[in-house]
């Protein structure tokens, strides 16, 4: 379907090295509802929320991962920091208590922009299986 033709050719100009619209929101070209923010990682409000806290953490330097399939030795340190960035959102948040991690990992999984990201979600009950 289209939206994931468009996926999937958003995938390769990412491959290529094209910026994506996270790199405006780095750069703080287009504003961001900042949550945390340290020297690798970048947590802010999901535009299109899916529960009443969603925070999309990313790294601040893409570094070829375009989509987590990508990683390679070199991001071990980066994954850590995001997971772990993940987790002082949930606190900051006050959903620690509950709260989904989540990754969408290529088009047929959703994933829509590619510069990895983890999505941040809580403040509902959530549902197993997710879609
Ligand atoms: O996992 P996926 O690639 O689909 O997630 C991308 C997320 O980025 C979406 O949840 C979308 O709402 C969000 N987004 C955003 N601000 C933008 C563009 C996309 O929060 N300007």
């Amino acid at each position: 379907n289209n939206e994931e033709a468009a996926a999937k050719a958003a995938a390769l100009d990412a491959d290529k090295g094209a910026p994506t619209i996270f790199d405006k929101i780095i750069n703080k070209e287009i504003p961001s509802n900042i949550v945390y923010e340290d020297e690798k990682v970048l947590a802010f409000r999901d535009i299109n929320p899916q529960a009443p806290v969603h925070v999309l953490v990313i790294p601040k330097s893409r570094d070829g991962l375009t989509e987590l399939g990508k990683a390679d030795p070199r991001h071990e340190e980066i994954l850590g920091q995001l997971l772990y960035a993940a987790k002082i959102v949930a606190e900051k948040e006050g959903i620690l208590d509950g709260f989904r991690v989540v990754i969408n990992n290529g088009a047929s999984a959703c994933q829509s922009v590619y510069h990895l990201h983890l999505h941040v979600l809580g403040g509902r009950q959530m549902k197993w299986p997710p879609g």
